[in-house]
């Protein structure tokens, strides 16, 4: 059996493998590989890569570092099918699905290949006189991104495209998972020239994220993950003077209102549910539903629901795959279990769902449960499986109740005719993206992605402008060049920007 390790310096890298974990292809339920976990000595050795490999690296010319992230573009198109594979082999996401988070990440190549529009700084001339002030952004040193299994390529190519175009090097820590996508991006970066030790890969678990974020030598930390974790590493990392963003775990409510086209609606939250199993930090876990047409949402969820195609992620007609582990299919069982414990209707119940020839696979099946209450576990939890619940509300004022008093704020949608409606929505609520008869409102490169509340530590969100602010520092410059000794006798011994 294959044993999966590290990328350090440029090669790919023989590990110790004291300790190994099963990584699994989820859709027939097989362990395929094991996986190395890095010792710390082993994260050091990637850290001290990056870190001598800055040296040079953050000298490289704006241009070199834009057309080698053009290259890495180039071949990233190139090898899309190649790469979708992988990442549904070891995720269990349908192919055209893994073929479109390598799109959503490509944005992001593309947006860091414009490095040198992004990093023009600012002037001003004459701001007293015959003094000048500029100001200019310079990059931290090594930075770290720490990823979740269910974007195992999208979410590593949110950070070091960006973080390696600022002139940063980079050693990401993938998930345990899924981790062979990010092994082929480490070839792809070294095809298109990047120089050894700016890019690295170490495998593992707490043991190596610990490592990393005590490391003297790491200056930023990206994490993306679950909202526990999420927590741990800002706090670790932050005091030990890293400089953090961390992105959390979601519960996203999409609200229908009495006025929305209800098959328009029920066709997008079915595909915004169910898509890639639920296992997305946008998914839509909750329908916010007002009574007057409740009944007759539910009923087309329903029907949608037991439409939607469970199968292997290889099947080119598969809507969606499986779960991620053995352990998550058995937990997503329980939380449904929990709903109808707690007085909730199951509509549709996705728990034992068997895809023929593949008996051993994780299968869970598209699952309604109406009646939900906020109360409910299996609202209180992030379920992460393809799971709706339902939230009836008597309007628009009880549905924004009902997102603002969850903890979470990532992601959230309103579907309705009513543009008044929409504009009091995207105001009031307290979440930080928001779709208006869109239920993924995943931003574009150039704008940056990031939630409220427990859904994001730290103050930056991840890529566009706030990733170029959060992978560089600002220096600013006041400078004079006396043309008289007269000027330079004006010393003054007071503070005074009045001259
Ligand atoms: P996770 O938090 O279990 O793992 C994320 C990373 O943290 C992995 O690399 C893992 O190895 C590491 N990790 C796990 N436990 C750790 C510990 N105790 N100490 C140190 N490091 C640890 O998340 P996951 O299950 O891989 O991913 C799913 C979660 O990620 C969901 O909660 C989802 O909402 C969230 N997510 C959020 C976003 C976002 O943009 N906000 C995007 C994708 C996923």
């Amino acid at each position: 059996m294959t044993t999966i390790g590290h990328w350090i310096d440029g090669k790919p890298y023989s590990p110790a493998a004291e300790k190994t974990s099963p990584v699994y292809d989820p859709a027939r339920g097989e362990v395929v590989a094991q996986l190395a976990h890095a010792t710390p000595g082993e994260v050091d050795e990637a850290v001290g890569a990056a870190s001598r490999a800055f040296e040079d690296w953050s000298q490289v010319s704006l241009a070199k570092r834009s057309s080698i992230l053009f290259g890495f573009r180039e071949l990233l198109v190139a090898h899309t099918d190649e790469l979708a594979r992988i990442v549904s082999r070891e995720h269990g996401k349908v192919i055209s699905d893994a073929k479109g988070e390598i799109g959503r990440g490509l944005e992001v190549v593309e947006f860091a290949s414009g490095i040198p529009q992004l990093l023009k700084g600012e002037y001003s001339p004459q701001a007293a006189t015959g003094i000048d002030v500029y100001s200019f952004r310079q990059p931290l040193g090594v930075a770290v991104g720490i990823t979740p299994f269910n974007f195992p390529a999208m979410v590593p190519l949110w950070m070091a495209p960006l973080a390696i175009a600022c002139g940063n090097t980079f050693v990401l820590k993938p998930s345990e998972r899924d981790p062979s996508a990010s092994l082929f991006l480490a070839q792809l970066w070294a095809d298109a020239g990047l120089p050894d030790g700016v890019f690295n890969v170490v495998q593992g678990d707490k043991v190596a994220v610990d490592a990393l974020l005590t490391h003297d030598d790491v200056a930023a930390v990206s994490f993306v993950g679950s909202t526990p974790i999420a927590r741990y590493i800002h706090a670790t990392a932050t005091e030990h003077g890293k400089r953090v963003q961390a992105l959390g775990g979601a519960k996203n409510h999409a609200v229908v209102l009495g006025d929305a086209d209800l098959d328009n609606a029920a066709e997008n939250l079915t595909a915004a549910a169910f898509g890639a199993a639920g296992e997305r930090c946008m998914a839509i876990s909750v329908a916010v539903v007002e009574d007057s047409v409740a009944d007759a949402l539910v009923e087309r969820l329903a029907t949608k629901a037991r439409a939607v195609r469970v199968r292997p992620g290889s099947d080119p007609d598969a809507d969606m795959g499986p779960v991620i582990t053995p352990a998550a299919k058995e937990r997503i069982e329980r939380l449904i279990g929990s709903a109808e414990d707690d007085g909730a209707t199951l509509v549709v119940d996705g728990r034992g769902h068997v895809v023929d020839g593949h008996e051993d696979g994780f299968f869970v099946g598209p699952t309604v449960i109406d009646h939900v209450q906020p109360e409910h576990e299996a609202y209180r939890e992030e379920i992460f499986g393809p799971v709706i619940d339902v939230v009836r509300v008597t309007g628009l004022e009880e549905a924004v109740d009902v997102i603002n008093t969850n903890p979470y704020g990532n992601g959230t949608a309103i579907f309705t005719s009513s543009g008044e409606a929409a504009r009091t929505f995207q105001r009031d609520v307290t979440v930080g993206m928001i779709g208006i008869n869109v239920p993924i409102p995943v931003p574009v490169a150039y704008h940056s992605f990031g939630g409220w509340k427990d859904s994001l530590f730290g103050s930056s969100h991840i890529y566009g402008p706030e990733g170029v602010a959060f992978y560089t520092q600002a220096k600013v410059v006041t400078q004079r060049w006396p043309r008289t000794r007269e000027l330079a006798d004006r010393a003054s011994f007071h503070f005074s920007g009045d001259s």
